[in-house]
């Protein structure tokens, strides 16, 4: 169940000629069984834009929507690049929305847990918000304690990204451009950032992540999704059935900074390999799980080589939904959502309590800047950032 499918690389390239990448999805798509898709076709594929209100300060925020076969349906708003929704069917065919966020953009503008959001520049922690690169410390803004989470104060997760809607024979989708200035919350190098969001008609969202820079940087973009395959609001997700293609994780310490040790699971609670509720033993007595209130862990991924590999499967029982997440990526943060406490009201009224959502977070470990043994976050001058994850849907 947890072989890797291998995946052609995300093409070389000028991101914005697109026919690379749709040739590549085909590829990629051909791959996958034809099983799980439960509702029937239900119309043409393609990209909707309408607005989504505006901020503050009267800039204007736009709202896409694509819209598969199968029905599925991923909107996007370009504040953030935050998925605003992800409807999806079960195994009767019942398209229910599994990520959780707001209404509207106030919501999002008000304090968020980072509902949806594209994460950059750099997911998750970076210790006391220091690193030294080149022999020059750079100081960070500091947002989490004495550290530097998810960017900064004002990460990708909160500005206006410009976006170019495309449809095509393999899919449908938006590609959003952002270029973060140097110095932008203490990182060096103007950044440009191209996130592409691809919706095929295997109920596949794929995001393909580049990057270039003037200057070296660490980079280390992820997305934040809140996953209830249930259906956002409709309770915890402890009962979701796990599975992950990771033998060991980063092990944190009271601040959640990896000590740098890659600790194997087996033994511990934190041990996937073999499909386990999340909830079994989510509050067991161990010194990791009390640190993250649950499982906020980085999973080193078993994987040969660069090419996406299945890291996690993941089944509600009852809606039969399964997300598979595949990436290029070293490391995946499972967080249960342990620091939501109830004090968000989300869609339609509901309270996201704790452990209502779980996220995927796909990545370099965090505080690769201060572990010279980790892969490396470092983009140079003259290279290309290049990451690819895909979130496939099905149902059984
Ligand atoms: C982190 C959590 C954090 C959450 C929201 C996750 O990526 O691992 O520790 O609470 O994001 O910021």
């Amino acid at each position: 169940m947890m072989a890797n499918t291998a995946y052609p690389r995300v093409p070389e390239g000028d991101f914005m000629k697109y026919a690379g990448l749709a040739f590549a999805v085909v590829v990629v798509a051909s791959l996958f069984p034809q099983t799980g898709l439960a509702s029937p076709p239900t119309g043409k594929p393609g990209v909707k834009k309408e607005s989504f209100g505006t901020l503050p300060d009267g800039t204007p925020v736009d709202l896409y929507t694509m819209t598969n076969v199968h029905g599925m349906e991923i909107r996007v708003t370009n504040y953030g690049g935050i998925v605003v929704s992800l409807r999806v069917p079960d195994k009767k065919g019942n398209l229910d929305d599994i990520a959780l966020g707001f209404d509207d953009l106030k919501g999002y503008l008000a304090n968020t847990p980072y509902f949806g959001s594209i994460i950059g520049r750099y997911g998750n922690r970076i210790a006391n918000g220091k690193f030294t690169l080149d022999g020059k410390e750079y100081t960070l803004a500091r947002n989490n304690g004495p550290n530097s989470i998810h960017g900064g104060l004002k990460g990708f997760n909160k500005v206006v990204w410009q976006a170019e809607p495309f449809e095509g024979p393999a899919g449908v989708g938006i590609i959003l451009t952002y270029t973060s200035k140097d110095g932008e919350e203490g990182y060096p190098g103007n950044l440009k950032t191209k996130v592409a969001y691809t919706l095929t008609d295997k109920n596949e969202w794929i995001i393909d992540y580049e990057a270039v820079t003037d200057k070296a940087t660490p980079v280390n973009l992820t997305e934040h999704t809140y996953f209830n395959l249930a259906g956002e609001g409709k309770g915890d997700v402890l009962g979701h059935i796990l599975q992950l293609n990771a033998s060991r994780f980063t092990p944190v310490d009271q601040n959640l900074i990896p000590t740098g040790e890659l600790r194997p699971v087996k033994g511990t609670p934190l041990d996937f390999t073999q499909p386990t509720a999340i909830g079994v033993r989510i509050d067991a007595d161990n010194e990791q799980l009390r640190l993250g209130r649950g499982y906020d862990h980085n999973f080193v991924i078993d994987r040969k080589g660069s090419d996406p590999v299945l890291v996690a499967r993941v089944k509600e029982p009852a809606s039969g939904r399964i997300l598979e997440v595949y990436t290029t990526e070293p490391g995946l943060q499972l967080y249960t959502g342990n620091f939501l406490d109830g004090t968000i009201t989300g869609k339609q009224g509901h309270v996201y309590k704790q452990r209502y959502g779980f996220c995927m977070e796909t990545q370099h470990f965090p505080d690769s800047p201060n572990h010279p043994d980790f892969p490396t976050t470092i983009l140079r001058p003259g290279q290309t950032y290049h990451s690819r994850t895909i979130y496939k849907l099905s149902a059984d």
